[in-house]
């Protein structure tokens, strides 16, 4: 009999649930998406060219492990000026392949087996994977639609146990674009402190916030020697397929996660980090020209979700709307597949992002006005073939 070449592991990991709705609307022709989490926008020009002088000039070899020490320069004034928090460029930053690969090797770092780590639904798709596949152990809690889905400290608490390492906080969220203010953050930072808890903050969309001035949990009284921080280029600076995250920690953290990303990265992609140099010397007015364009956005489509009977809150950050579909007595998912094969309009639905996410669907507003004012026509005709 044929061997079984596949881990136990990479057997039981369930491919994720947007997914199948990419591939059910690749399919289609004439599809208006709110479904995908980047930005629409191209990443600026000036950045774009940063790369291409780099290639032009032959930096095609590997920066040191950490990323190339000017860009960790960079960074380090970046967050000190936006967010107030300081981070010593030679020591507590390192340079990764997006976002994701921080939270990757933020995990591998701090948990040994069975460790848990509480995380917040409903959540971005992977990081009940990659808590298990670095040996942890998820542990889910909801944040519900009337906290405006920001959890409550009580609930940490109920779920607190002798083998929990570490609370997972992401703000402003995917999927629900909730953002926790100082105080909320300060009660959250207190039950850490109680508890003796890491936090990895994952602070992505940091930049796009529409309403209140951003606060890093890092920030916060007696935070940053328990804070993983991460952070990067993809959405805010319009940087996704360059793969650019960073991770900031107090150096014990930093060093021991360095030699994870050592044996299994080396280093960053080298052009992609002359570009975001770029981004962050220059880039400023072109992000706040886009935050300008999502607020926009975003007021358009919560209005026009609210005025189609789908209770929509507002969302203070990232560029997603998560409105109620209960009203229609459709399931999450039943909604996104029919409103995708009779009105060509591509959601997600909330499901896919932990069981408080059902009766919801996921809307990214990080499409053009247009798309968004066809999206709304169809999805009204839709409803009102509902009701
Ligand atoms: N964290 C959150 C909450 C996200 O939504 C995403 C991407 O959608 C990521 C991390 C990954 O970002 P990156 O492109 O930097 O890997």
């Amino acid at each position: 009999m044929k061997k079984n070449y596949l881990s136990k592991k990479a057997q039981a990991l369930k491919p994720s649930g947007i997914r199948r709705f990419f591939d059910l609307a690749a399919g289609m022709k004439g599809v208006v998406s709110l479904g995908v989490g980047e930005p629409d926008f191209v990443t600026p020009w000036t950045v774009r060219e940063a790369a291409i002088l780099s290639i032009e000039q032959g930096y095609t070899s590997y920066s040191a492990n950490a990323g190339l020490l000017e860009l960790r320069k960079e960074i380090s004034g970046y967050m000190k000026k936006q967010f107030n928090v300081m981070y010593s460029p030679s020591s507590e930053i390192i340079v990764t392949v997006g976002a994701s690969q921080a939270i990757d090797i933020a995990m591998r770092t701090i948990l040994d087996p069975g460790d848990e780590v509480i995380i917040i639904e409903p959540c971005f798709v992977s990081y009940s994977p990659m808590v298990d596949m670095a040996g942890g152990v998820p542990v889910h809690v909801q944040a519900l639609k009337e906290n405006d889905f920001k959890i409550l400290p009580s609930q940490l608490e109920e779920v607190i146990t002798e083998k929990t390492k570490a609370i997972l906080l992401c703000s402003p969220n995917n999927p629900t674009g909730s953002m926790l203010n100082k105080k909320e953050l300060e009660e959250i930072a207190e039950i850490a402190v109680k508890y003796d808890l890491l936090v990895i903050a994952d602070e992505i969309y940091a930049e796009l916030v529409y309403d209140e001035e951003y606060t890093s949990l890092a920030l916060i009284k007696g935070m940053r020697e328990r804070t993983i921080l991460i952070s990067g280029f993809s959405k805010g600076f319009a940087m996704t397929g360059w793969r650019l995250g960073f991770v900031c920690a107090p150096e014990e953290i930093t060093q021991a996660m360095l030699k994870i990303h050592q044996y299994a990265i080396m280093c960053a992609p080298t052009m992609a980090q002359f570009a975001a140099i770029e981004a962050l010397k220059n880039g400023r007015s072109d992000v706040e020209e886009m935050v300008k364009s999502y607020r926009r956005r975003r007021n358009y489509i919560v209005q026009s979700f609210n005025d189609m009977g789908l209770t929509c809150h507002t969302p203070g950050g990232a560029f997603y709307a998560f409105p109620s579909i209960e009203s229609t007595g459709l399931s999450s998912e039943e909604f996104a597949e029919r409103l995708l094969l009779e009105e060509s309009v591509a959601v997600v639905p909330g499901n896919v992002f932990g069981v408080s996410g059902e009766g919801h669907i996921r809307c990214s507003y990080a499409t053009s006005m247009e798309q968004l004012q066809e999206a709304v026509k169809r999805m009204n005709r839709f409803i009102n073939k509902l009701i």
